[in-house]
């Protein structure tokens, strides 16, 4: 069984999807942490993004894994533990880059059907799970929530793992994402015209992970 988690940045599809796997005994993917590895590696590399051959060279030569075992999730570049590094913001600005370039978004896209065939019963969630990645998931979610309480939780949360940030800069950089997100060209963030939309606005974590877990029920 294939649930894909959809929405806008800051919504809490990690945390909810990680919760939903544990709970049903899936496999978690998370296709954003692909997107901000390759990110992390164009950093590194110092590769201009938007020298094509450049970076198609790179995708060539980069291997990326995830690392799912007792509910955590692992990300390997190259062999290389990067589930830290990737979170910081200036990889979450490179990654939005990135994701609008189609010669990324295929060779994510291609990666990530590769996972969701080789663990079967799976929780995936990012931007285009439910539209392009798996089209025919037996439930798709798209998780909603105002945008001032989006960058709350995101500020939040970032300040939890110990980053030092700048509001103002952090804000501006979620709203530069937000927009990169919902206008770029191709697969841009969208609900499935078949997924159930969650408004978490006004619920609290345990409901929305309910909620999901009884469509899914119906479901199996
Ligand atoms: O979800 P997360 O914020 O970790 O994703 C990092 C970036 O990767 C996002 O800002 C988004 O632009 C991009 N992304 C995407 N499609 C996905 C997952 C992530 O375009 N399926």
């Amino acid at each position: 069984m294939i649930i894909t988690i959809d929405g806008p940045l800051g919504v809490g599809k990690s945390s909810v999807a990680k919760e939903v796997a544990k709970r049903l005994g899936f496999t978690y993917i998370d296709t954003g942490a692909m997107y901000r590895a390759l990110a992390l590696k164009t950093l590194k590399k110092n590769i201009d993004i938007n020298n094509l051959e450049n970076l198609k060279k790179l995708i060539e030569e980069t291997d990326i894994q995830l690392i799912y075992e007792n509910g955590s999730l692992k990300v390997l570049l190259d062999g290389e533990d990067v589930s830290e590094e990737i979170r910081k913001e200036e990889v979450s600005k490179r990654a939005s880059e990135i994701a609008t370039i189609k010669e990324v978004r295929d060779y994510m896209v291609n990666l990530q059907r590769k996972f969701g065939e080789k663990y079967k019963n799976i929780v995936i969630e990012g931007r285009d799970t439910g539209t392009v990645i798996f089209p025919d998931a037996e439930l798709k979610i798209f998780l909603t929530a105002p945008v001032e309480v989006r960058i709350e939780r995101r500020y939040k949360q970032l300040l939890e793992k110990g980053f030092n940030i700048d509001y103002e800069k952090f804000v501006k950089n979620f709203m530069e994402r937000e927009v990169r997100d919902k206008t770029r060209e191709i697969n841009p963030l969208r609900p499935a015209e078949d997924s159930v939309i969650v408004d978490t606005g006004n619920m609290s974590f345990e409901e929305v992970i309910n909620k999901i877990l009884i469509l899914a029920k119906e479901r199996m």
